[in-house]
């Protein structure tokens, strides 16, 4: 496997980040996940742009995104494949143990994994912990994702593939690594970014093109909405069958069935880049 770092392309194996990268030592880092199908990336541009406003909010050095697209097309064009996932991380760098930032130069790297579809259905629980849709890190994409491993590992052990999260108000805010939707009525609904829920480039992209609405909602309308869906890069639009101990044996949905079906149709034309 070849991958990009700082600057160059490395064979994986001799590809060394430093012991003292501000990244490693304290999460000082944002990163971005892309699928890509037959070496081209997925909404490149829409990723490249999180991973500046991520940067941004924790203080990074701004990063060149003409070298990151660059990265990205060397890194594709070096590891062909049917269906990847095109992993971007930017840190703050080298730092002396005890500074308050990195004082180096960003690290950046690209590297290229397998991807493979997921299925249409899948099942979701509640975790007791919260996100908090007013600390410093609300909505970003930073490498501090502890609290989602391990509300994904709770997730794991009672057979699920993702952990659903309120936020400190109590109101539906994401999953550890997707967005959700719930119907109501018949109508589309998502959390707004008000909620402390990433701004998932797949979610955006629904919420275009289904007139989804972003409501503010209570937790609890997991156990009434008519069908509730999760988007993320890797997943697509998936469907929960089951969520906690309610079973949602129709799923897909209509409303999620039409979802789909407009998001893989859309998604493959040719949006960007
Ligand atoms: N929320 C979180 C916490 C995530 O990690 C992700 C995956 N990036 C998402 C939502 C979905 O975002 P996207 O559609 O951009 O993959």
């Amino acid at each position: 496997m070849t991958i990009w770092l700082n600057g160059a392309l490395r064979d994986a194996d001799s590809a060394h980040v430093s012991v003292f990268d501000h990244g490693m030592t304290v999460g000082d880092g944002v990163f971005e996940t892309l699928k890509t199908t037959h070496g081209r990336p997925f909404a490149l541009t829409r990723h490249l742009a999180r991973l500046a406003d991520s940067a941004r909010g924790l203080g990074l050095p701004e990063p060149d995104l003409d070298e990151v697209r660059r990265a990205c097309a060397e890194v594709l064009q070096a590891n062909p494949m049917p269906l990847g996932r095109l992993r971007i991380t930017y840190t703050g760098g080298i730092s002396p143990l005890g500074s308050d930032r990195g004082t180096g130069a960003p690290t950046l790297v690209v590297a290229l994994g397998t991807a493979s579809r997921r299925p249409d259905t899948t099942t979701a629980v509640t975790v007791p912990w919260t996100r908090n849709e007013r600390g410093a890190l609300a909505g970003l994409k930073s490498t501090s994702y502890g609290e989602n491993v391990v509300a994904l590992a709770r997730a794991r052990e009672r057979g699920a593939t993702e952990a659903l999260f309120a936020n400190t108000a109590g109101a539906l805010c994401e999953g550890t690594g997707s967005n959700v939707f719930v119907v109501l009525d018949g109508e589309l609904h998502t959390p707004p970014l008000a909620s402390g829920c990433l701004a998932g480039i797949t979610r955006a992209l629904v919420v275009e093109w289904t007139g989804a609405k972003e409501t503010e909602l209570p937790l609890d309308v997991l156990d009434r909405a008519e069908e509730i869906f999760l988007t993320s890069t890797l997943r697509d639009v998936q469907a929960l069958h089951a969520v906690d101990s309610r079973e949602l044996p129709g799923a897909p949905g209509p409303v999620t069935a039409k979802a789909a079906r407009i998001f893989e149709e859309q998604s493959t034309a040719d949006i960007d880049p």
